[in-house]
């Protein structure tokens, strides 16, 4: 019989499994303070349950924690790791060391269903949605758990399309039974699904990344295919009706394609779509990927696309790539290992 994973077990599934062996409800927080206060690896750890009670959790589960199969280190330092998932699939996560800040890039699926036409992972097709177990795992498994202090959901899958996964994360995240962290230091991004940011803004206090890249509906049609049917004014109607707290932030990701989104007339259309909604624009100079159709814009055009959006009032910023040299765009390093598996 296949063993169920403790943790990424939320503390109500936590209280159903101390139920079904029989445990006092309290012993549930004792579970979550073993799973995330303290960096434990196998149930005999929990020292504060008794033999008996570790033999019946023994039986039914274990913790299901699992190290990265692979990694590559950027000259900048940042590091990516390739994770084992769903049994035969790999994802990918991104650790990114910044001064005072180290950010995590977590994958939300296997692949992804969103068909972006610039992404390597949308040209993977959808392989599965992860479970909380194996978003959080990426977390805990790196070798810089312990310095972490951001987390975003921005590698590979679209998270608002696994949102009651990636919502169990966010709970275990930011709970006080949990890991306790600032919903502040948390962002989930997304292409724009209106009711996954419905319900993400509902149910959680982490910031919003909305990944836009174009003003333009036809435009952003050809880019990203799910302006069909979730169209940008409708995610900036939910966005700018909501009220968001002074600490919770909004933004949207702005990759820059030579010649095709960097012109004045997007920095008109942008001015005027986001007139009156709080956030910040950051802007990712596109990475070029093999056999890919779009180019990198050079970095004076970028500053002059940023510098024109500030000048109207639109908080900008420029995103250094990072991890250039080890194939950091979402999606390289495990289509890559994908391949290899293929011709084995
Ligand atoms: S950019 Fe994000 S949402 Fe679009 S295909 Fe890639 S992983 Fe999916």
């Amino acid at each position: 019989m296949q063993k169920e994973n403790l943790y990424g077990k939320t503390l109500n599934e936590l209280i159903k499994v101390t139920k079904q062996i029989g445990l006092p409800g309290f012993a549930a927080k004792q579970l979550s303070e073993w799973l995330y206060k303290k960096e434990i690896q196998s149930i005999d750890e929990m020292t504060n349950l008794s033999k008996k009670t570790r033999e019946l959790l023994f039986a039914g589960y274990e913790i299901g924690l699992s190290d990265p199969v692979n990694e590559s280190v950027s000259s900048d330092g940042t590091k990516k790791y390739l994770f084992n998932v769903l049994n035969d699939k790999y994802i990918e996560t991104a650790y990114i060391p910044d001064d005072d800040r180290a950010t995590i890039c977590v994958s939300s699926q296997a692949g992804c269903k969103m068909g972006c036409i610039f992404c390597m992972t949308g040209k993977q097709g959808f392989q599965g949605n992860l479970s909380s177990n194996e978003i959080l795992n990426q977390f805990r498994s790196i070798p810089e758990f312990s310095k972490l202090t951001n987390i975003v959901f921005m590698g590979m899958g679209e998270p608002l399309d696994n949102i009651t996964e990636v919502l169990k994360s966010l709970d275990i995240l930011t709970n006080e039974w949990g890991y306790a962290w600032s919903p502040t230091r948390i962002t989930v991004s997304t292409v724009g699904i209106i009711s996954g940011i419905k319900e993400f803004l509902e149910k959680s206090r982490c910031n919003l990344a909305v990944s836009l890249h174009s003003p333009f509906d036809e435009e952003r049609r050809k880019l990203m295919p799910v302006q069909r049917i979730n169209t940008v004014k409708e995610v900036l109607d939910i966005i700018r009706n909501f009220n968001f707290n002074s600490q919770r932030k909004v933004s949207f990701e702005y990759i820059l394609f030579k010649g095709i989104n960097d012109t004045p007339a997007h920095i008109k259309e942008l001015t005027r779509i986001l007139n009156g909604i709080k956030c910040r624009i950051n802007i990712i100079r596109f990475h070029q990927v093999p056999g890919s159709e779009f180019q990198s814009p050079n970095l004076e055009t970028t500053i002059k696309f940023k510098e024109a959006l500030n000048s109207k009032g639109i908080l900008t910023t420029i995103r250094t790539s990072r991890g250039v040299d080890i194939q950091a765009a979402c999606g390289l390093l495990s289509t890559l290992e994908q391949n290899k598996s293929i011709q084995k």
